[in-house]
């Protein structure tokens, strides 16, 4: 052995031991005969299988999650084959039968003729980094359930408008004021989506969502959409009269607005069935009773023809 040859496997060694000294676990790949020519054995510690079990790239696809195998191994095979550098997230089935997210960074090594030689990369256990994430992702859901604003429209969500009108509600019958209450529901809206896709449809909320706020003059008015493409108007201290006269605007407002929809079957534009209702509370709790009273009143809104206002169940 020459002077050259120890100081080459003496480097080796040393590479050996820092590559197996770290968390990532390192392998190779050889590209021809897909078998793996090396694989870390700190990969026994993280899933329990035996580096000798690391055989070919099958045994690498079977410990894949199932609901991962099939994008992350047509993933990595389409990057290698265009001897592109990847990366990729997947479960990884450890020998007891649980499961560990990894992340897998992945170098192509080609040759002169650039023809791909062999793939060498990294495991990363990123199970933590994962929990944080669904973690992020539940408390983000519990905000927007604990939340007052609708999501997409910025305006009143449903939760909040069931706090104001029960509140109005009270407010009313300590008074012996009028409460009146609006429900609004865009006419055939399904046909909208359906025509216009889901994006347009969103869009179109939002642009209703501004327009109503608009109908909204008195500070005590309070707009909320009450779900999908219904939203729903309290106004205290209003009798019925004035309860008609705003539904009246908001129909004449969105009229003017004059948003495309070709396949209504009430007109040419966009429209909206209203139901009204106005009410002196007494005691008790008929406050869900009149709310239903009033979404009865839409419905007949929507059977008398759609685009109108219904204030009579007749
Ligand atoms: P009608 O005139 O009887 O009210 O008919 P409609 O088609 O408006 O009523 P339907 O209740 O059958 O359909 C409501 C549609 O509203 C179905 C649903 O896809 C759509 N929708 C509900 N929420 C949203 C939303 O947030 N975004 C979009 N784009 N569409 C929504
Ligand atoms: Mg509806
Ligand atoms: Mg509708």
């Amino acid at each position: 052995m020459t002077d050259v040859d120890v100081s080459l496997e003496e480097e080796s060694m040393v590479y050996k031991t820092l590559l197996e000294s770290t968390n990532a676990i390192p392998w190779r790949i050889h590209w021809d005969s897909l078998t793996f020519s090396y694989i870390g054995p700190q990969i026994e510690a993280l899933l329990g299988w035996d580096p000798a079990s690391w055989v070919g790239v099958q045994d690498w696809a079977e410990r894949i999650h199932p609901e991962d195998r099939e994008w992350a191994v047509n993933f990595c095979v389409a990057q290698s084959k265009a001897g592109v550098d990847h990366e990729a997230d997947y479960r990884a089935l450890c020998k007891d039968g649980s499961y560990v997210w990894i992340r897998d960074v992945v170098h192509v090594v080609r040759r002169d003729d650039g023809s791909v030689d062999a793939l060498v990369g990294f495991m990363f256990d990123i199970s933590e980094r994962k929990r944080t994430e669904q973690r992020l992702i539940e408390l983000q859901r519990e905000l927007e359930a604990l939340s007052f604003k609708d999501g997409l429209t910025g305006i009143a969500n449903r939760r909040r408008f069931d706090a104001v009108f029960e509140e109005d509600w009270d407010n009313a019958r300590r008074s012996g004021k009028p409460l009146s209450l609006l429900m609004l529901d865009i006419d055939y809206f399904k046909q909208y989506n359906d025509h216009y896709g889901h994006v347009q449809g969103d869009y179109c909320l939002k642009m209703v969502a501004k327009v109503l706020e608009k109908a909204v003059r008195r500070s005590h008015d309070f707009l909320a959409r009450f779900g999908g493409e219904e939203f729903v108007l309290v106004l205290p201290e209003t009798d019925a009269a004035s309860a008609r006269r705003v539904a009246e605007r908001c129909q004449e407002l969105i009229g003017q607005e004059w948003i495309p929809h070709e396949r209504s079957m009430a007109g040419k534009a966009l429209t909206m069935s209203i139901g009204v209702g106005t009410v002196v509370p007494t005691h008790g709790d008929e406050r869900l009773a009149f709310l239903e009273l009033v979404d009865r009143r839409l419905y007949q809104a929507k059977l008398r023809g759609r685009n109108r206002v219904a204030e009579a169940e007749d």
